[in-house]
């Protein structure tokens, strides 16, 4: 694979000719370091993440000055090899880097340009075991307004602070990680905020110091384990609204500073919309939940625990609805879709995006404010030309599509249609029961749907679905052939 590794088994081979009982020992070890890979083979995005390890904690302090948009951070990496390692590869974009040790001994290190950011390959002063675990330590400093090799995650409202919103691949432009959903590993947030700012981050605020300048220095944790691509800290010109769920979850939500009068009733709405959720998958699946509603941002993003939105959902649709609830739904779906139960790649996204578009458009017609089948219709009429041009729901050539979105959601209406309703519930609830915290695929789904049901044939069913150059027919929807 490399010249280096070629050159080290050679040596041993030498080595063992003149020294046998030495080498016989050194073989039994089986010692035999190479480069981690700069990728993990994500089919959307080869170079996502690095391979030879995997992350079991990450620790971020994180020191923004509002305005000016300048930061210093350190970033400690808890992590385990997977094999014996000589290097491995960060994944990181626009930092200045100051200094890594890898089990506190200082290590060399070196940028080059990836896929979509930078790779940031380090040298440990000793290669690592597999299996061992170690502790990478990198301090960096940048702006959040500086060049990038990729797009940004950042996120800057007209208060100078900032929202990370970097799905699915810029995580990189906040902390040198190993950015795919692939790894995910348990957080810990110190963030700093000055006079008058707020600071946010996934998990629970677990306390706060005050700093003799003034600022003042947040503590998080995030217990769950997490995928960077979730990654949602800010600072702010915000306040926290408290509350808590029917069954005492607590609720913490971020809104604009003088607005709270406009958005408390809104995020008040929370608990009415964990409970039917409750209801279908189980009990919520993190410690704490929030939204946070910002006018840097224009979307909306299921940050673990804490779902970012922007100021300008909030306003009744032409009937005079709040069906920005549907939106609010469908990110909190996720927690369980996509948070909780994570795609081991980004080619899997309907695993996350057709669920949360699925339950949102059944809470829109439970309130009255829609009718799912009319809109399922409408995406079994266009689907076809979007599976030719997009690829199908369980093969996207890229993310954000109607594939993945509204053609996920029908993957599943078409499920519900034909195994029943009572089916159906079993199948969705038990998914993030069973894989709580996990890591899945498709595969996965195909076979939890016919464990779930006993139905052998929904193997075969869901297969021409997800991966089907055109649409099956819909069951119970003989009409619908043709529909174009
Ligand atoms: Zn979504």
């Amino acid at each position: 694979m490399n010249t280096g590794r070629r050159a080290l088994l050679k040596g041993a081979g030498v080595a063992a000719f003149t020294v046998p009982l030495f080498a016989t020992a050194a073989h039994a070890k089986g010692f035999d370091p190479g480069p981690g890979s700069d990728g993990v083979g994500d089919p959307l995005f080869p170079t996502l993440g690095n391979g030879g390890y995997q992350v079991t904690h990450y620790d971020l302090t994180f020191d923004f000055t509002p305005v000016t948009y300048d930061f210093t951070g350190e970033v400690t990496l808890s992590a385990q090899a997977t094999q014996d390692l000589s290097s491995f590869n960060l994944d990181t974009d626009g930092h200045t880097i100051d200094a890594i040790t890898v089990n506190g001994r200082s290590a060399p290190y070196a940028l080059s340009v990836g896929q979509s950011g930078q790779e940031l390959t380090v040298t440990p002063a000793r290669p690592l075991h597999k299996g061992a675990p170690f502790t990478v330590t990198v301090r960096y400093r940048g702006n959040g307004k500086a060049p990038r090799v990729g797009l940004t995650g950042w996120r800057f409202g007209t208060d100078g602070g900032f929202a990370s919103a970097v799905q699915s691949s810029r995580a990189d432009t906040f902390l040198p990680c190993n950015d795919t959903p692939s790894d995910k590993a348990t957080w810990t947030f110190h963030i700093s905020a000055p006079e008058g700012y707020v600071a946010a981050a996934n998990g629970e605020l677990t306390g706060k110091d005050k700093r003799p300048d003034g600022s003042t220095l947040w503590h998080f944790a995030l217990r769950e384990r997490m995928p960077t691509e979730l990654l949602g800290i800010a600072v702010v010109k915000g306040t926290y609204l408290y509350g808590t769920s029917r069954t005492g979850l607590p609720l913490r939500h971020v809104v604009p500073q003088g607005q709270e009068d406009k958005y408390g009733p809104i995020v008040a709405r929370t608990p009415d919309h964990l409970a039917w959720l409750e209801a279908k998958f189980g009990r919520y699946p993190f410690s704490v939940y929030g939204v946070h509603i910002y006018d840097g941002y224009t979307d909306a993003l299921e940050n673990s625990t804490l779902t970012l939105m922007g100021t300008n959902w909030f306003k009744p649709n032409a009937d005079g609805n709040p069906t920005y609830e549907n939106t609010m739904v469908h990110e909190l779906t996720h927690q369980w879709f996509g948070d909780s139960v994570t795609p081991d790649d980004w080619q899997q996204a309907w695993l996350n995006e057709g669920p949360a578009t699925y339950y949102a458009a059944l809470y829109s017609e439970e309130r009255g404010w829609s009718v799912m089948d009319d809109k399922m219709k409408a995406t079994y009429a266009k689907l076809d030309a979007v599976r030719a041009s997009d690829g199908p729901p369980g093969l996207p050539k890229a993310l954000g599509g109607v594939n993945i979105y509204d053609g996920g959601a029908l993957v599943l209406y078409a499920l519900q249609l034909r195994v029943g309703q009572r089916k159906f519930d079993r199948i969705m609830g038990l998914w993030p029961r069973r894989f709580r915290d996990r890591n899945v695929t498709s595969e996965d789904f195909i076979r939890h749907a016919v464990e779930a049901t006993g139905e052998r044939a929904l193997d075969g069913f869901l297969r021409d679905w997800l991966f089907g150059a055109v649409n099956p027919p819909m069951p119970g929807r003989p009409d619908w052939a043709g529909v174009s």
